[in-house]
């Protein structure tokens, strides 16, 4: 067995300003990472901005992260950071600023190209990243993995354990303040982690037992939502508990199929990351029920299995797309040797992928 995370996770309303002492410690500047509004909305600017300033650590905004961050953002905010002489990053946001922390955090220390990047071609350590998550989804706050869209418009990861932030502190109040559909898309990514993972061949036993929970944590949120129960504090607390559990599984096992195969509908028809995971989640757990009965029974031990894929149909916004032939042909060349093929039970091919493509998007 290898587990290993490096990240301190706090969580509970009002850790940010509870945590000056562990910031301190990080050094006397900071940049601070945003997307373009929501951080301010939902309150987490301010006890970062607030909290720094008790400490007078002196810090700069970079609030020019788009969704699915690019490269140039990234490059730009590395350059930023080294001018700075940033001594940390905190990062604040939704998966994508937090990504995009993590690429600035190596940019900053290191001046290289995209392909470096991409390859984990550098020398010098990256700067210490805080991950503060106001979505409750990709748990980038306890993952060593960054997805940035690439200059030629592919969303692409790297993976260093460097670059686990150091710090994550978890402040579900700040998820108070997603729209709805942005509550539904990003908890579907949260427990597609877990599904994925869960399913993985790589997966060992503390990841399983992590996945199940979060399994089990959105199931539960899921059912009450269906019955029309507002989301509460409480649901949203457990919904960023079940993002993080998601987070330390793939954190171990990288993710499945229903990642490889939604990226190209977010690339091509902005179809939102945990929409576009949804698409193939249902497919995933048939798949598994097939090819990994033993540990597929474990886990439906105590959870409905066609329960639950009714719940991922009825709480997935639509991703309402039309993908005509000349799009299936250009992405094939994708599943062909694609990293998921030899993490899944039984046998799987590029073909099988492309079925499953043509199936589950109509
Ligand atoms: P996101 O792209 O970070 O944010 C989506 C939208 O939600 C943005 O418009 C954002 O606004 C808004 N938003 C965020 N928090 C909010 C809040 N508290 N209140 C109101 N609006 C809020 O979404 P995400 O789903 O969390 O992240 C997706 C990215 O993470 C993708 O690029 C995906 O590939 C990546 N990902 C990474 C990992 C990993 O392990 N590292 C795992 C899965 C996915 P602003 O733009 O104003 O902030
Ligand atoms: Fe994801």
């Amino acid at each position: 067995m290898n587990f290993f995370l490096p990240t301190q996770i706090i969580t509970g309303k009002g850790c940010v300003k509870a945590s000056a002492d562990k910031i301190a410690a990080l050094g006397k500047k900071c940049l601070i990472v945003t997307g373009k509004s929501s951080a301010k909305k939902c309150g987490a600017l301010e006890d970062v901005i607030s909290t720094l300033e008790s400490k007078n650590i002196q810090y700069y905004i970079y609030d020019k992260i788009e969704q699915n961050p690019t490269i140039k953002s990234c490059i730009d905010g590395g350059m930023l950071a080294r001018h700075f002489s940033a001594d940390f990053i905190i990062g604040i946001g939704g998966g994508s600023p937090l990504d995009a922390s993590k690429a600035i955090a190596v940019l900053a220390a290191n001046e290289i190209t995209e392909n470096d990047l991409y390859s984990m071609n550098w020398k010098n350590e990256p700067l210490k990243v805080i991950a503060i998550g106001t979505t409750a989804g990709t748990g980038s706050e306890v993952t060593q993995v960054a997805v940035i869209t690439a200059s030629d418009g592919r969303k692409k990861s790297f993976r260093a354990n460097s670059v686990f932030p150091v710090l994550c502190l978890g402040d579900a109040s700040y998820t108070e303040f997603m729209p709805d559909s942005v509550t539904r898309s990003t908890a579907i990514d949260a427990l597609s982690h877990c599904i994925e993972s869960y399913f993985c061949k790589t997966s060992n036993d503390i990841s399983r037992t992590v996945a199940k929970r979060g399994i089990e944590i959105i199931y539960n949120v899921f059912r009450g939502i269906v019955k029309g129960k507002k989301i509460d504090f409480e649901m949203r607390e457990n919904l960023y508990l079940a993002s993080l559990y998601g987070g330390i599984s793939i954190s171990v096992t990288g993710t499945a199929f229903p990642h490889a195969l939604g990226y190209f509908l977010t690339e091509k028809y902005s179809v939102p990351h945990g929409t576009a995971c949804a698409v193939y989640l249902p497919e995933f757990i048939r798949y598994n029920e097939k090819n990994a009965e033993c540990i597929y029974r474990e886990l439906f031990e105590d959870i409905d299995d066609e329960e639950l894929i009714g719940l991922i149909k009825a709480i997935a916004p639509k991703a309402d797309v039309k993908v005509n032939e000349d799009v299936f042909k250009e992405v094939y060349p994708r599943w062909i040797n694609n990293s998921c093929l030899s993490k899944m039970y039984g046998d799987i091919t590029a073909d099988s992928l492309d079925k499953i493509v043509r199936k589950c998007v109509k």
